[in-house]
This record gives structure tokens, sequence and C-alpha cells, in this order.
């Protein structure tokens, strides 16, 4: 900015301002000519008063004698200095064959500045031509020039020392921060996730520290939930599978040749195999879970169908150990919900009851339209589950110290994959225990605006029931 003031205020100043001064009588010309065209009876007065003011010499030549206008400043300007530049102009008029004026600059040996001479056409009657000369001096501009050079030089000295110093007081304020938050995200890069960014001053890099402060705390939570992993699934894993090398080696040793026990050891193989492969499958869920590749795809279905076929699965139980299903529910509860991650939050619900249902063995299932939500209720009369360890039960791994008799053991996953799948369907869910009563894990779901299509509604083949209101039904009923 300071060189481009300097380029137009010191090296064009001369030149724009002999433009300007050109502009400026070629405009006064034009108006005279226009006076003259129109006959002005103020022409006369009109050419003394521009002249005067604009600090112009005009003098106007018809037939031969020439008229001078400004009788008030032949006192200043003898006009013979520029009488002899008038044959000049008149040629370059003649010459000049249809444009408008001409136009030179000149120097007088009594004046040590240059002076502009200026000529038009008023009238191109032959033999009766009136011509307009004007002459207008041009003042050195060289002491202007040298003023504005000693006030830009100030300015110049000025804007750059605070140009400097502001540059140097923003730059400092910007880059202290972000130096030190670099020397944190490198302390980060190693894997100290217990680190601080400060933040500095201004909000854009406050906001910075603290997007960077939350993926600290992430990483810092995903580094543990990793290390985690590794611990809990390569503990996880080595119990089934000391059982299935030592049941293995004991059908090789000892029972491979006796039926009734090789079977049993063979059961116990597949049984722990079994375990491992439920592990594996929970850890596939929480592993899309943490990726967050799980996207909902919500569609309309009934619940009670849903329930009713899960229920179904566990018949055996119930005809081979003695089980009991209650299943309370409506005619039919359409939602709009992920049907498959539903069935498998149900799965995993009842799957829990049944492991820790205790001597009990019942299992009821509830389902009960509640305004716009659908609640969905398993109870079981198990030990329960102490208040204290109530908050944690929904956390990865979690499992309560107490052992009790299960069918199938569990990975610890259970239950945070019902809560990261609730979660994703935005919609409440909870437990009510207490020890030695049991437990009612419950969760609600959106009931559906559309009604179900007529397809899924024939797949319905629970007991008719006005709708809305429950039926209570075991799966013995079935
Ligand atoms: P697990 O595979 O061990 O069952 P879950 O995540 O499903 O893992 O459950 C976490 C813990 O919560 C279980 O270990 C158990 O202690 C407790 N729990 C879950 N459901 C019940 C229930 N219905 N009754 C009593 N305790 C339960």
């Amino acid at each position: 900015m300071l060189a481009l003031i300097w380029g137009l205020h010191i090296l064009l100043l001369n030149n724009s301002y002999e433009q300007m001064k050109i502009r400026e009588v070629d405009e006064i010309a034009s108006t005279l000519h226009s006076s003259y065209i129109r006959n002005d009876e103020h022409l006369t007065e009109t050419i003394q008063e521009l002249s005067i003011t604009n600090d112009l010499y005009v003098l106007m030549e018809s037939g031969g004698s020439l008229l001078l206008f400004n009788p008030e400043q032949e006192s200043v300007v003898p006009v013979y200095r520029y009488q002899s530049q008038i044959p000049k102009l008149r040629e370059a008029l003649q010459a000049a064959q249809g444009k408008a004026s001409v136009h030179f600059k000149f120097t007088t040996s009594f004046e040590k500045y240059n002076t502009l001479a200026y000529g038009r056409m008023l009238s191109a009657v032959p033999h009766q031509e009136v011509y307009l000369y004007i002459f207008s001096p041009l003042y050195p501009v060289e002491s202007t020039v040298n003023i504005l050079k000693t006030q830009l030089f100030t300015v110049t000295i000025v804007t750059l020392i605070l140009a400097f110093a502001m540059a140097g007081f923003f730059s400092t304020r910007i880059a202290r921060p972000i130096k030190s938050m670099t020397a944190t995200a490198r302390r980060m890069g190693k894997g100290d996730y217990n680190v601080k960014f400060e933040g500095g001053g201004y909000s854009e890099i406050n906001n910075l520290a603290l997007s960077l402060n939350t993926a600290a705390y992430e990483l810092g939570m995903a580094d543990v939930r990793q290390k985690d992993l590794v611990a809990n699934v390569s503990h996880d894993l080595k119990t089934p599978l000391t059982m299935i090398r030592s049941y293995a080696e004991m059908i090789r040793d000892l029972s491979g040749d006796i039926p009734e026990k090789r079977n049993a050891h063979l059961q116990v193989i597949i049984d722990e195999t079994m375990r491992m492969s439920q592990l594996v499958g929970d850890m596939t869920s929480i592993s899309a879970m943490n990726t967050k590749k799980i996207v909902l795809e919500k569609e309309s279905f009934d619940i009670c169908a849903v329930a009713a076929s899960i229920l179904a699965s566990y018949e055996v139980l119930q005809e081979q150990e003695g089980y009991n299903f209650v299943f309370n529910h409506p005619k039919e509860c359409i939602v709009y919900a992920d049907k498959k991650r539903i069935e498998q939050v149900i799965s995993n619900l009842t799957g829990n009851a049944i492991k820790y249902c205790g001597e009990d063995k019942t299992v009821i299932v509830n389902i009960k339209r509640a305004g716009q939500y659908c609640l969905v209720e398993v109870t079981d009369y198990g030990p329960g589950i102490k208040a204290d360890d109530l908050p944690h039960i929904w956390d990865r791994y979690y499992k309560t110290s107490t052992n009790y008799v299960r069918p199938t053991s569990g990975s610890g996953l259970g239950l945070s994959i019902v809560k990261e799948l609730l979660t994703l369907h935005r919609v409440n869910y909870g437990v009510d225990s207490k020890v030695g009563k049991g437990s009612t894990f419950w969760f609600e779901l959106d009931v559906a605006r559309k009604q179900l299509p007529s397809r899924q509604k024939t797949q319905h083949t629970q007991k008719d029931a006005p709708s809305g209101q429950p039926e209570s039904t075991s799966s013995s009923d079935k």
C-alpha cells in the first residue's frame, strides 16, 4: 500500500496534474463552444469568469483579428508571451481535420515552467473561421511533491513501525499457544493421553484446545478399552481353550472307547466352542459399535411377534430343564425401530434372565402399550443385583463377582451391547432389581405412526386380544 501511495503521489503526480489540467481546459472549451453555437449574449462574461476562476488566458480569433477576453490578466500575463504560439495552434487545428481540439506544451523565455496551449475551432465556415485559444500555466509540482515526500516519509515510518509491532504482537499471541499445543500433541502422539491442551487468549485457539482435549480423552478411553479388551479376551478364551484341550486329551487317552463318557466329554467341548463363538459374536458387535459402523435401518414391525419368536427358540429349555416362560402382550404393538437390533436386545435380556433366574426358573416378558411408546419388560425372580453393582452392569466386561449356576456362561458384553443399541435408538431403558427378589430389565420403543403392511400382519401368530390391552400367556399355552 505504501509503495502504491509513493508511486501515485510522487512519480505520477506531475503526469496526472497535466492530464487533469488538459481535461479541465477541454471541458471549459466545450462549455464555451456550446455557448458560442447558441449565440449566448453572456459569452464574454462566461469567458471572463471561467478564465479568472481557473487561471486561464483565453483568446478568440475571428476573421484574422484577435479578441482578448480577460483584460484583467493583461497586466499579469502580457499577451505577447503567448501570441507566438497562435499560428502554431491555428495550423495544427487546420491540419487536424475533424479533430475537435489540439493542445501542446511550450515554455516561454519569461517563465521557468511549461504552459499548456489549447486550440479549438468554434466555426469552420470557410474564410470566416472562428478559433478559440486557451493558455494555462502548468505550475511546477516539485514543491508539492517535496512536501508530500516529507509527509509520506513520516507516514511510512510510523506505519511500518506500527505494522511490525502489531504483526509481532499478533503472531506471538497466535503462535505461542499453537507452539505449546504442538508440543502437547507430540507428547500425545507418543502415547501419553493424560495431556492437557492449553488454549490462549482468543476463541478459535480455545475451541481448538477444547476439541483436542476431547480427542485426547477419547483416545485415552479407547486405549484403556483396547487394553481391557485384550486382557479380557485372552482371559475369556483361555478357560474354554484349556477345557477343550483337557477334554480332547481325555477322549484320546481315556473315554474314546466308552460311548457315554466320550459323548459327555464331547458335549463339554461343544459347549465351550459355543461359548467361544458367542464371545466372538459379541466382540464383533462391540467392534462395529466402536467404529460407529452401525447404521440403524428402522422399519415398522410387530414387537410382540419378535418377542414370541425369541421365546419360542428357548422352548427346548422349557421342555428339558423345566424353565417357565410367561409372555404378557397385547394383540399387536407396531413399533418403529431396527428390527434386527431390537431382536438382539430382547435376546440378550432374555438370555440373561435365563442365566440369572436361579432355582425359580421363571422368565416373564411383558409388552405394554403406553401412549406413544411400547414398553418391553423382561423379569426374573433370581438373586437380583446388588445396588452397588447396578450402575456398572452396563459397562463392558462387567460381571458381578457372585457365581450362579447357569446353562451358559456370559461374555460380560451382553448388557453393554443392549445399552449401545438402545442409546442408538434414543429410547429410555433401565433395570429395577432387588437382591433376593429378582430383576426387571425394561426399555421403551416408539410406536409406529404408519400401520404395518398387510404381509407382516399375517405373520402375527398371537391369540386375539383387544389392541392395546395386555394379554397374559405363558409359552406353554402356545
Ligand atoms: P454376562 O455375559 O456376564 O451376562 P452381561 O453384560 O449380559 O454379561 O451382564 C453383566 C452382568 O450383569 C452380569 O455378569 C450379571 O452379573 C449382571 N446381570 C445381568 N442380567 C442379570 C439378571 N437378570 N439378574 C442378575 N444379574 C444380572
